[in-house]
């Protein structure tokens, strides 16, 4: 039901985590966090953000990159399983989803048969290792095996990518659910909306529908689903916190 995404010279978890405070209004089930430190770790709970946020006291959460999300369950009950981020077969992708993906069941059952398992009954889930499936036989760089997916998605969604192999870029992409990206000064911020941002930057890019977004601390890019680049519109926020 709501987004944080961070990249840039900050510590990724203390934004992830205040952004999806801010989020809260929406309403959701669960939370969780992906963030690389020593590689990809992933901490997701039914309940409050402050759930997560007692279960995580005294770890070290040291990234510089990370994903938030708070669900509101649409495919599978509200439990930690089921939480987001999800994690890919072979542990380096994370990824987190707002929507629906519509056509779901005959994707996985297209999976099940070439032996993926599931350790969620998420819709989302299915979306990552159909992903990681076309990343796998494909090769090449993983927005193109991301475009090549959600070209067969029927449904709504935003969706954001953490992938181990390439710690310094987040791939996130929409579709009908609304995605806010933040410009700052060698950092990135993403959202559901601009509440969790506006604190650290007013200059923020609307991501359109069918629109991927390639983000490093200080480059972004954004590209339709043919593959071409898009330039991004920036409208200055004039709203105070
Ligand atoms: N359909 C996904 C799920 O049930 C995402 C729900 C949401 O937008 O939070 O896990």
């Amino acid at each position: 039901c709501g987004i944080v995404a961070y990249i840039g010279h900050r510590e990724a978890y203390p934004v992830i985590l205040k952004g999806l405070k801010r989020l809260e209004y929406r309403g959701y089930d669960s939370a969780g966090v992906a963030l690389l430190n020593e590689g990809l770790k992933v901490y997701k709970k039914q309940g409050k953000v402050a759930d997560l946020e007692e279960t995580l006291v005294g770890k070290d959460l040291h990234s510089n990159i990370g994903i938030g999300h708070t669900r509101w369950a649409t495919h599978g009950e509200p439990c930690d399983r089921n939480a987001h981020p999800h994690v890919s077969s072979n542990g380096k992708l994370a990824m987190i989803h707002n929507g629906i993906i519509e056509n779901y069941a005959q994707i996985k059952q297209e999976l099940i048969k070439k032996g993926y398992q599931f350790t969620s009954d998420t819709d989302t889930e299915v979306l990552l290792k159909f992903i990681e499936d076309i990343h796998t036989n494909n090769g090449g760089p993983l927005e193109e095996s991301i475009r090549i997916a959600l070209k067969r998605v029927v449904g709504a969604y935003v969706i954001v990518v953490l992938d181990e192999n390439n710690p310094d870029t987040l791939i996130a992409a929409r579709k009908g659910s609304p995605l806010v990206i933040g410009i700052g000064k060698g950092e990135h911020f993403l959202a559901s909306d601009a509440s969790p941002i506006i604190e650290y930057t007013k200059e923020v890019v609307y991501v359109n529908d069918y629109e991927l977004a390639i983000i490093k601390a200080d480059e972004l890019i954004l590209k339709n689903l043919g593959n071409e680049r898009v330039t991004p519109f920036i409208t200055k926020l004039d709203m105070e916190l």
